[in-house]
């Protein structure tokens, strides 16, 4: 069962062609990882997934929704896409509990108490389980982070995506970040994961994609990428960051 489909996806900025033609299919429970140096459209392939890019042609289905269809309620279509970016975006004036149980409340799909339970629940889950009642600038990046990810599941998302999650945190609160996203992938989490952290990558991917100048160069599981990587591009790049 694949729960994202894409197929011939093409993207450009004005003249510039950044997805040429894209391919790719994730199965329910799998973890694939993306790496590429930077502006190779890894970003950019993460955010035509849940439609905040305009695509300008190929098809994309995530759950057996076409979310390519100019039918398609999108926003109704995101509830299922959880995001997670490079920066955490939490909401300042907002204590940790209110960040998470915001979406949930507004949609009207639970009571408060409910909300306020999913809440405490997901922070033992991401290890704040203390942090409830705290305001955002007094955590730190990694906290701040596990709170991003536990706002991103409170809406029950069939699949995660996640654009380097440890890339603005410092290094000695990157391993509590990654921890959670390990459990979640363990949990049987469905889960795209644009990442700079090799380790992680080959641990806990199932697939890895190796992109560059707009096109998936390569694409398998993680010990023939990592040990035994078939294109010169491939060799380059690891060559760079291992
Ligand atoms: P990555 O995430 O791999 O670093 P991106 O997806 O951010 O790469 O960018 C891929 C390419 O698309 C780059 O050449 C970048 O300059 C270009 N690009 C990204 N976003 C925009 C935009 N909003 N307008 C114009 N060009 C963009
Ligand atoms: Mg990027």
């Amino acid at each position: 069962m694949s729960t994202v489909k894409v197929k011939g996806l093409k993207k450009s900025f004005g003249k510039n062609e950044v997805r040429k033609g894209i391919d790719m299919q994730v199965s329910s429970g799998e973890v694939m990882c993306i790496i590429g140096p930077s502006g190779s459209g890894k970003s950019t392939l993460l955010r035509c997934l849940n439609r905040l890019e305009e695509i300008q042609g190929g098809s994309m289905t995530i759950a057996d929704k076409d979310i390519t269809s100019s039918t398609i309620d999108i926003n109704k279509a995101r509830e299922n896409i959880g995001m997670v970016f490079q920066q955490f975006n939490l909401f300042p004036h907002l204590t940790v509990k209110d960040n998470i149980t915001l979406a949930p409340l507004e949609l009207g799909r639970v009571s408060k108490a409910e909300a306020n339970d999913v809440a405490l629940k997901l922070l033992d889950q991401v290890g704040l389980n203390n942090k409830a009642d705290a305001y955002p600038k007094s955590l730190s990046g990694g906290q701040q982070q596990r709170v991003a990810i536990a706002r991103a599941l409170a809406m029950s998302p069939d699949i995660m995506l996640f654009d380097e999650p440890t890339s603005a945190l410092n290094p000695e609160m990157v391993g509590d970040v990654l921890e959670v996203m390990k459990q979640l992938a363990a949990d049987g989490m469905t889960m795209v994961v644009v990442t700079h952290e090799m380790g992680f990558a080959r641990e806990v991917g199932d697939r890895v994609v190796f992109m560059d100048g707009g096109y998936i160069v390569e694409e398998d599981q993680p010990e023939a990428i990592f040990d035994n990587p078939q294109e010169d591009r491939t060799q380059d790049f690891l060559n760079k960051v291992l």
